[in-house]
């Protein structure tokens, strides 16, 4: 709807103008014309432009409009990841990177920011046991389990695999071990069925936090090693580190 206004819009302007255009090349051979032709050589002055470029810009406007639509569904389409509808590790990673606190000039940086990266836990032997099919499945389920548990403006990502991200904006280590912990609980309860029967499914996460992270990499670095810990622990838990504190786990 909007962008047909768009297209009458851009169609309209874009006509005036050329029948504006037209009346004032033309002006003085109009006004010298004797007064009872001068009104029919104004209609014309109107008529002819109006019918050869309504059309035009009519056209051209809509085949912009689609062009712009077509560019956005692939601007979408070039951010999303296929299988879960979360944001792809590249827009992922850019949009972390835009959104990561920049230390303040000589001072203490004003926030914090937390990433947790998502792993699932023994996912080959879902895949082995049930089929590629059933494995997407499952990253679906997991992917649907943790965005009820989203915290509010959070970014959520695939990171590829079974592999997952939660970038948390202004969020102090406390706060995303929580969130991390909520994700957790979530995923345990979320009922996934393979061939008929409930299928548990687990969920190792780590979690790191900073005042001057300086990039994706860098936090992503840092949470990676807490997700090892977290495996190594027996998995199914949260391991979460605040740059320059030892690391610690939850669950
Ligand atoms: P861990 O608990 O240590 O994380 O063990 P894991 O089995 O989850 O990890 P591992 O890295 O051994 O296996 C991950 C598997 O995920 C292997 C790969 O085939 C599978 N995988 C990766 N991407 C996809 C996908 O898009 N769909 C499916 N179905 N499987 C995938
Ligand atoms: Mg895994
Ligand atoms: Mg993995």
């Amino acid at each position: 709807m909007a962008d047909w206004w768009h297209v009458a819009a851009a169609s309209a302007v874009g006509t005036l103008v050329c029948i504006l255009l037209s009346l004032l090349f033309d002006l003085d051979a109009v006004i010298a014309l004797p007064e009872d032709r001068r009104a029919t050589e104004l209609l014309n002055h109107a008529v002819v432009p109006f019918v050869i470029a309504f059309p035009n810009f009519l056209l051209a406007s809509w085949k912009i409009t689609q062009l712009r639509v077509a560019r956005r569904a692939l601007e979408v389409l070039a951010m999303t990841d296929g299988l879960t509808g979360t944001l792809n590790r590249r827009a992922f990673a850019c949009q972390v990177d835009e959104k990561l606190s920049r230390p303040l000039k000589g001072g203490r940086p004003a926030r914090v920011d937390a990433l947790m990266i998502i792993d699932v836990d023994h996912f080959k032997r879902v895949n082995d046991t049930f089929g590629h099919e059933v494995g997407d499945q499952a990253l679906q389920a997991v992917a649907s389990a943790v965005a009820t548990s989203l915290p509010p403006r959070a970014l959520f990502g695939r990171l590829g695999g079974e592999e997952f991200a939660i970038f948390m904006q202004n969020t102090e280590q406390s706060v995303a071990t929580l969130a991390a912990e909520k994700i957790r609980l979530a995923v345990a309860a979320c009922d996934f069925k393979a061939d008929g029967a409930i299928y548990p499914l687990s969920v190792s996460v780590g979690v790191a936090s900073a005042h001057d992270a300086h990039s994706f990499r860098d936090l992503y670095h840092h949470a990676d090693a807490c997700l090892y810990a977290a495996k190594d622990d027996g998995r199914n838990r949260v391991v979460a580190r605040h740059l320059g504190e030892r690391m610690h786990a939850v669950a």
